[in-house]
Order: structure tokens, then C-alpha cells, then sequence
């Protein structure tokens, strides 16, 4: 092991499955065994260069093959600015299209990730010019003072939504100023899903969010997916799978580990859970 691949294993080990497909594939098959379905991201984001987004393009082609030739229970999860947002509206509709008409043939669901403020409009106004296509998905923040109206368009519109905190840093004009603040959006979001939407996400480590979810769902009995990202609650969530709920896993794998391992670790906020990501991986 070189010093960059000790670095890379201190820093992301716990929440990334590893370099290549077959390593996304390899954890997904441990996953679907015990009930979970895996969400398969290719890490990278903000590309300029249309090379590294020609290339995330070619890599979501492989792992859509992959996951049908694997016969695996995935979808994948994409960002905007990793397949073209970034370059012009042009490529990034026509690398979107090529995604979820692949994705159809092969019966997989393809998720949007929600990047920074300045990303959301464009990344609504592409789901919603696709949202027909009937398999895909996108994720919409709590911590986002626009997201209670966003949220009433998409539903109108048939969206499946996957609601989260949020992951980036954002003016407090824009956004709600504190974890208390997020949470309590969180709960209205949900609400207004659990009433107006037929299916969709809720994708939290918050056991307290969680259980609110599971008892509206005794009134509503909605298609509900409980997910989390890999490597922080993978217990609970297995726990979750094993008592009947639908669940998923947000499975990154890739090279460009840095942004992704950073925000978790701002989100993990104590050195010993640094520590623990060492020496505790949760697995599956
Ligand atoms: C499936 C999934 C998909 C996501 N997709 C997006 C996306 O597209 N865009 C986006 O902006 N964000 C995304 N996120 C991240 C999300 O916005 C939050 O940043 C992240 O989930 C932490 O918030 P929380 O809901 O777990 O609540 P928090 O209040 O942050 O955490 C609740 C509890 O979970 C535990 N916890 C949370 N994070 C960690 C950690 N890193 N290490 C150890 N313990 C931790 C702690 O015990 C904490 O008390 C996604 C999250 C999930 C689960």
C-alpha cells in the first residue's frame, strides 16, 4: 500500500466500497442478502472538462450492464455536475437521456443527487423534462428554505423524491440555520409527502426521524424506502430490512473519494469517529 492509498483508506474506508465496479457490485451482493438494495454512485463532481464527463458517463453505461448482468437489486445515483451540468444544458440533457433510457431497458432506477444551492434549479427543471420516463428519482434538501414549495411542484408532478438534510455549506439566507431548525423542516417535508406522495425516500441516520416516519406510515401506508449512506447506521438499517420495511444504501465507489469523505466527516464531527471509521467498519 503506497502513502496515497494509506491516505485515501484513513480518510474514506468506512463509507466508500473501494476503486471499481466490482468492488460497488461486490458490497451490493452483501447487501441484497441480508434485504437491502444498494444506490451506486461514481464519485466525482463539478467536472469542466468534458473528458471526465465522457468518462462518468461511459462508467454509469458499465455499471447499469453490470448491475442487469449481476442480476443485483440497485439503482444508481448521479450527479448533475459529474455528467455535464457544468459543460452546457445540451450535454447534460443528452447524458441524462442516455442514462435513464439504458437504465429503462435494463429495469434499474436512476436517482439525482441534489448538489449545492446554485445546482437545484437546473437539476429540477431536468428531472422534471424527464420525469415521464417513470424511472427516476430526485433528491430534494430540508435544510433549503425553497424546498417546501420545490416539493409541492415535483409531487404535482409525480416525482419520487428522496428527502434529506442536506450535505453542503449555504448562506443562511437561503437556508435554515441550524441542525434543529433542518430537523424541524425535515418533519413538515415529510408530512406533506406522507399526505400528497404515493412513494418515496427517506433517507436519514436520524433514528428519531426514522421511527416518526414508521408511525405515519401506520396511517398511511405509503411505498416508503428508508435509506442512509454506507458505513454510518448499516445495522440499523439491516434491522430495518429484517423487520419488513423496504430499504436502500447509498453505495460511492471510485477514485475521487476527497469531496464525499470530507462532508462526511464534517457530518461525523468527533475525532473518535474518525477513529472508529479506522478500526470499526460496520459492514454488512
Ligand atoms: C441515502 C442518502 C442520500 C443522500 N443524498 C444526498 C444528496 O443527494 N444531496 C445532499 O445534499 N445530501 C445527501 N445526503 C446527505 C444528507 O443530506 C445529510 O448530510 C446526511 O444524511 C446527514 O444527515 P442526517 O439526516 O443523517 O441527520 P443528522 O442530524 O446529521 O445525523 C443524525 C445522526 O446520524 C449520525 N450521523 C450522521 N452522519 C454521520 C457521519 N458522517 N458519521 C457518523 N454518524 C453520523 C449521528 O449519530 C447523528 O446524530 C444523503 C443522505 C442519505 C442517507
Amino acid at each position: 500500500m503506497d502513502i496515497g492509498d494509506m491516505v485515501e483508506k484513513i480518510f474514506s474506508g468506512r463509507w466508500i466500497a473501494g476503486a471499481t465496479i466490482a468492488d460497488s457490485l461486490s458490497i451490493t451482493k452483501k447487501f441484497n442478502r441480508v434485504g437491502v438494495e444498494t444506490m451506486i454512485n461514481y464519485l466525482g463532481e463539478d467536472f469542466t472538462n468534458i473528458d471526465d464527463v465522457n468518462n462518468s458517463l461511459a462508467m454509469y453505461m458499465r455499471i447499469l450492464k453490470s448491475i442487469k448482468s449481476a442480476g443485483r437489486q440497485a439503482s444508481i445515483s448521479v450527479k448533475p455536475s459529474q455528467i455535464g451540468m457544468l459543460i452546457s444544458d445540451k450535454v447534460l440533457n443528452s447524458n441524462y437521456k442516455k442514462i435513464i433510457t439504458k437504465a429503462k431497458r435494463y429495469g434499474v432506477f436512476v436517482w439525482l443527487d441534489m448538489e449545492e444551492s446554485e445546482y437545484v434549479d437546473k437539476t429540477i427543471k431536468l428531472y422534471l423534462s424527464n420525469v415521464k420516463a417513470g424511472n427516476t428519482g430526485i433528491c430534494i434538501q430540508a435544510y433549503l428554505r425553497r424546498s417546501e414549495s420545490d416539493i409541492k411542484v415535483l409531487v404535482r408532478k409525480k416525482a419520487v423524491i428522496r428527502l434529506v438534510k442536506g450535505a453542503y455549506s449555504e448562506n443562511q439566507k437561503i437556508s435554515y440555520p441550524n441542525r434543529m431548525a433542518v430537523t424541524k423542516n425535515y418533519y413538515k417535508l415529510m408530512n406533506y409527502l406522507f399526505k400528497k406522495s404515493g412513494r418515496f425516500m427517506i433517507a436519514t441516520h436520524d433514528k428519531k426521524v426514522v421511527l416518526e416516519a414508521l408511525k405515519a406510515n401506520k396511517t398511511y401506508s405509503r411505498d416508503v424506502t428508508y435509506a442512509m449512506l454506507n458505513g454510518i447506521q448499516n445495522r440499523y438499517l439491516v434491522e430495518l430490512a429484517e423487520s419488513g420495511e423496504k430499504t436502500s444504501v447509498y453505495v460511492p465507489f471510485g477514485p475521487k473519494w476527497f469531496g464525499y469523505s470530507i462532508r462526511r466527516l464534517k457530518e461525523a464531527g468527533h475525532a473518535y469517529l474518525l477513529f472508529l471509521s479506522l478500526f470499526n467498519n460496520q459492514g454488512v
